[in-house]
C-alpha cells in the first residue's frame, strides 16, 4: 500500500506578532508586503487593507525616511478606524534605529520589526546601532526579524569566512562559503539580540536567497542548528511563472519537510497587476501541500482535443469565480466544513472518476449547442444537467450541498 506523505512541523518558538502567532505548532502564517510609498497614508492603507482582504495575515512596510516613519502611526490608526487589526512589520535598513529613537510613536505601531544584519552599519558602530534596534524592540514588547538577504550580505562576515576558507587545506567553492555566511550571519545575529534581551520566543530568522536550491540549502541548516521560527521567502523570485514557479518549488519542498512558519512570495508584478497575487500563490501553496485550507479547492482537467468548445473553461472558472465571491471566509460561513473540493471536468475519460474524488463534481461528456453533464455528489451520480443554464444549476447545487 502506497502511505499517504505526512508532514512533521519542525517545533519552533512561538512568536506573537500582534495577536497572530508564528511559530510553535501554529498554522504556517500568509504575509506580504506594500508596495506605495509609506508616506503616503491613503495609498498605503488602501493597499494593506487589499492585501489582508486577500488573506495577508501579516503586512509588512518600508521604513526608510522621517516620512514614512511618522506615517506609520496614521496608518495603524486608520487601520484600526476601519476595523483592519492586521499587525504591521517596519522593514529598516541603515536607519532604523535613528527613526525609531526619533519617532516615538512608531515602535508601538508596529507589531514587527524586520532588521537586517547587513544593512544596520560597519565597524563600532554596527554593534551600538544594531542594539539601539533591539532595545528599541524591548522598549515596547515587539519581536524582531532577523532578515539577512543574499543581496545584502554582512559584509565583514562574508570576508571572515572567504579568509578562513583561502587558507584551508581543502577550500570550498566560493558559493558554499556564502551560503554559510547567511546562516552564521542570521544565527549570530540572533544570539546577539538574545545577549541584548530579546527572547527566543520574540526572534524570527529569515535567510532569503534567489535560487531555489540555494534557499532549501541555507533554510535546511537553519533548521538543523536552531529553534527560531523561520519566515521563508524566496527573494527576487522574478515575474510570470518563473517567479510562480520557483516560489512554488522552494516553499513547497521546505514545508513538505516541516520547515517554515511564516510565507511570502517575493513576486514581481508587472505594471498595474494586483500586488495580492503573492497572496493568492502563499494561500494556494498551502492549500496545494494540505497544510490549510483558505477557500475550496476547484479541480480541473487541462482540457484536450476531446473538448471541442471553450465551454468548460467558461464553467470552471465561474466555478472558481462563484466560490471565491460567494464564500471569502467560507469556514466562518459554514463552521465545521474544513474542506471542500469541487471537480470541473472536460469528458468522460477522466471526468467521473476525478468527479466521484470530489465532494462535488460535474464531467461534461457533451459540449456545443446541448451540453449534458452529470453532477457526482460524495462520489455518487446525483443528477444530469442540461442546456444553457448548466453552470447556474451547478452553483446552486454546491449552495446547497455546503447549507446541508
Ligand atoms: Fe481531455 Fe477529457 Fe482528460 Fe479533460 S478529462 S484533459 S477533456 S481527456
Amino acid at each position: 500500500m502506497v502511505e499517504l506523505a505526512t508532514i512533521e512541523r519542525r517545533l519552533t518558538h512561538r512568536v506573537m506578532v500582534g495577536d497572530v502567532a508564528i511559530g510553535g505548532g501554529a498554522p504556517v502564517v500568509v504575509q506580504s508586503m506594500t508596495n506605495t510609498d509609506t508616506a503616503n497614508v491613503n495609498s498605503t492603507t488602501d493597499q494593506i487593507i487589499e492585501l489582508a482582504r486577500a488573506g495577508s495575515e501579516i503586512v509588512r512596510v518600508t521604513v526608510n525616511n522621517e516620512a514614512s516613519a511618522r506615517a506609520v502611526p496614521l496608518i495603524r490608526e486608520r487601520l484600526d478606524l476601519l476595523g483592519w487589526k492586521t499587525p504591521l512589520v517596519g522593514d529598516f535598513h541603515y536607519n532604523g534605529h535613528r527613526l525609531l529613537a526619533e519617532v516615538s510613536e512608531l515602535g508601538p505601531a508596529l507589531a514587527k520589526l524586520r532588521i537586517n544584519p547587513g544593512n544596520v552599519g560597519f565597524g563600532d558602530k554596527r554593534d551600538r546601532q544594531f542594539e539601539a534596534m533591539i532595545e528599541a524592540a524591548l522598549l515596547c514588547g515587539r519581536p524582531v526579524r532577523i532578515g539577512v538577504n543574499w543581496g545584502s550580505l554582512d559584509q565583514e562576515m562574508a570576508s571572515r569566512l572567504m579568509d578562513l576558507n583561502a587558507q584551508s587545506p581543502s577550500p570550498r567553492p566560493a558559493e558554499f562559503v556564502l551560503r554559510e555566511a547567511l546562516v552564521r550571519s542570521a544565527l549570530e545575529n540572533a544570539a546577539q539580540a538574545e545577549c541584548i534581551g530579546l527572547p527566543a520566543d520574540r526572534i524570527v530568522i529569515s535567510a532569503k536567497v534567489s535560487r531555489v536550491q540555494d534557499m532549501i540549502a541555507v533554510y535546511r541548516a537553519l533548521a538543523q542548528r536552531s529553534n527560531y521560527a523561520l519566515h521563508l521567502g524566496l527573494t527576487e523570485a522574478g515575474m510570470g511563472i518563473k517567479g510562480v514557479a520557483a516560489t512554488t518549488a522552494a516553499l513547497g519542498f521546505l514545508l513538505q519537510d516541516g520547515i517554515g512558519d511564516t510565507i511570502r512570495a517575493s513576486l514581481t508584478p508587472v505594471p498595474n497587476e494586483s500586488r495580492t497575487n503573492e497572496v493568492l500563490l502563499c494561500q494556494q501553496i498551502l492549500q496545494s501541500l494540505g497544510i490549510r485550507a483558505f477557500l475550496p479547492q476547484v479541480t480541473a482537467c487541462p482540457g484536450c482535443g476531446r473538448t471541442t468548445s471553450t465551454f468548460f473553461q467558461e464553467l470552471a472558472d465561474k466555478i472558481q469565480t462563484f466560490l471565491r465571491d460567494k464564500m471569502p471566509n467560507w469556514k466562518e460561513q459554514y463552521p465545521g466544513v474544513e474542506k471542500l473540493n469541487v471537480a470541473v471536468m472536460g469528458c468522460i475519460v477522466n471526468g467521473p472518476g476525478e468527479s466521484r474524488h470530489a465532494d462535488i463534481g460535474i464531467s461534461l461528456p457533451g459540449t456545443g449547442e446541448n451540453p449534458t453533464a452529470p453532477v457526482f455528489i460524495d462520489g455518487e451520480k446525483a443528477m444530469t444537467l442540461r442546456g444553457s443554464r448548466i453552470a447556474e444549476e451547478f452553483e446552486a447545487i454546491i449552495e446547497d450541498y455546503i447549507a446541508r
